[in-house]
């Protein structure tokens, strides 16, 4: 994450996001017009929708109490399904009551070690249990279990949602919010089209981690043609219109740098803090996406328009989820690409790039004892390693073609071919389908090169080819310069789409 040309943007790692990845910021433009989401009135009939028999996939109605102190869920299972229940790590011990349906009577199944051994659902089977959902959030504070924002409550699906350990890759995850009156919910996982309030997702690891859901008072908005869904959290802001407009203008940049929306809806979930800037942000993807942002109250359009934050949370969603290893592959991708899309998008001066870069990409260099990318969970390498690898492959994507081809295109096949951040792809297929795009196996040789093993990187030889130098009064270019054509096409303000 990483900012670009603003003294206060941190360029620490806040180590705080989740599995899915992270980022966040600003607006370019006008404000534009927004649509009002869709109303989400409590539902009623719960119990009708679970009568009929389900055969495929796991489904659950979920109905959350006043302020969600409570949410009752009742769930069913198909024929075959495994015997021993979980939730997601830390939600265990606020799962209570849970009971199985046997020939029509409920019975209550004791759990053990935050697991629940349901016999019955070998040949399919009913549940229902309560889930203490504000106890966890006010004892755990972890964005990956519950944690309060205001009054409402943020917590991925998969916390809460108690489901067979072990299950084949595929099955369909269907469930129904019922809200408390006057409150709502809000959820990055994909929604069913023409069911109300109901989601869905896919399983693709035995590890099931969904994108972020909240529940409570919000104002939700739909953007850009259902693209971006916007929950505003309890609490105020000075001026609604000027958040709704910095999200639309940053996701207009960033679909305009990609040729399309990265993924087909993202959910942002907006806090109001104190003060007036932009704060931390992190995404969420699997089956959908959420990005989780802080804004001050106060936050004005020409603090907005600086943000570098929001921007760096949506480039997460155009790019598919990788192992844990390859880490420094989502980080350093949404550090080098921000202040291309900003730039692109005229939102930032040329020379601001080439600033940030030449004094920050250092950080990224190796050093005594380092064994490439993939072994090292240290910030420098993972946000600045990262966007050097991006960096040299597009100098040599472009210096290969002749500035045909860039890593925006290798970036654009990858979104086109359906890889986002809803998806699990090996990096194997994140580079062969790249560099299929650009003719020139250049990230399987930097991979090579850089992830699995240490690699010496000459930056000052990189900025004197390149014809870019600080100078005593900004950044200073050089035309003679061997790669200046590069130089030149690689950081050009106004050149999106
Ligand atoms: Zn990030």
């Amino acid at each position: 994450m990483n900012a670009i040309g603003i003294e206060s943007a941190p360029t620490v790692n806040t180590a705080s996001h989740p599995p899915a990845s992270v980022a966040t910021h600003p607006r370019d433009g006008q404000a534009s017009a927004t649509t009002p989401a869709t109303p989400t009135p409590p539902r009623a009939n719960n119990q009708a929708a679970l009568a009929k028999p389900l055969l495929v996939g796991w489904n659950y109605n979920v109905v959350a109490s006043p302020r969600s102190q409570i949410l009752d869920v009742e769930g069913s299972f198909p024929r075959g399904s495994a015997k021993t229940f979980s939730v997601g790590d830390g939600g265990e011990p606020y799962v209570q009551n849970v009971e199985v349906q046997v020939g029509g009577k409920w019975s209550r199944v004791p759990g053990q070690r935050g697991e629940w051994k349901i016999s019955a659902c070998a040949i399919g089977c009913r549940i229902r249990y309560r889930f203490e959902l504000r106890a966890a959030a006010e004892a755990s504070g972890e964005r990956s279990v519950a944690v309060l924002k205001g009054d409402a409550i943020q917590s991925p699906p998969s916390t809460w949602l108690l489901r067979p350990l072990h299950a084949p890759k595929g099955i369909s995850l269907r469930f129904q919010v019922e809200s408390a009156a006057g409150e709502s919910f809000a959820t990055g996982v994909y929604p069913v089209e023409g069911v109300p309030h109901t989601y869905e997702a896919l399983t693709q690891t035995a590890a099931i981690d969904l994108p972020y859901a909240v529940f409570g008072k919000l104002r939700q908005r739909s953007l850009l043609n259902g693209s971006v869904q916007v929950a505003l959290l309890p609490g105020s802001f000075r001026d609604e219109a000027v958040i709704y407009s910095w999200i639309e203008s940053s996701a207009k940049m960033v679909q305009a740098f990609y040729g399309r929306p990265p993924i087909s809806r993202m959910m942002i979930m907006v806090r109001p803090v104190r003060g007036n800037d932009v704060g931390s942000g992190s995404t969420m993807g699997m089956s959908g996406a959420a990005i989780d942002i802080a804004v001050g109250e106060r936050a004005m359009d020409t603090v907005l328009a600086r943000d570098w934050v929001l921007v760096h949370e949506m480039i997460h969603t155009a790019l598919p989820e990788v192992s844990r290893q390859h880490r420094w592959l989502e980080e350093g991708l949404a550090t080098y690409v921000e202040p291309l899309v900003r730039v692109q998008a005229g939102a930032i001066s040329e020379e601001a790039v080439w600033s940030e870069w030449i004094a920050k990409m250092h950080h990224g260099l190796p050093g005594p004892g380092d064994e490439g990318l993939n072994n090292t969970r240290a910030w420098g390498p993972t946000y600045w390693g990262g966007a050097l690898f991006c960096l040299l492959s597009d100098v040599a994507i472009r210096q290969r073609t002749n500035n045909r081809f860039s890593l925006r295109d290798a970036l654009r096949a990858i979104v086109k071919q359906g890889g986002n951040i809803s998806v699990i792809w090996d990096i194997d297929r994140v580079i062969e389908v790249g560099d299929r795009a650009t003719t020139v196996p250049v990230l399987r040789e930097m991979y090579e090169g850089m992830g699995k093993r240490s690699q010496a990187v000459d930056l000052p030889k990189l900025w004197a080819d390149l014809g870019v130098r600080k100078g005593r009064s900004g950044i200073v270019f050089d035309d003679s310069a061997p790669l200046s054509a590069v130089r030149r096409a690689l950081v050009q303000r106004g050149a999106a789409p």
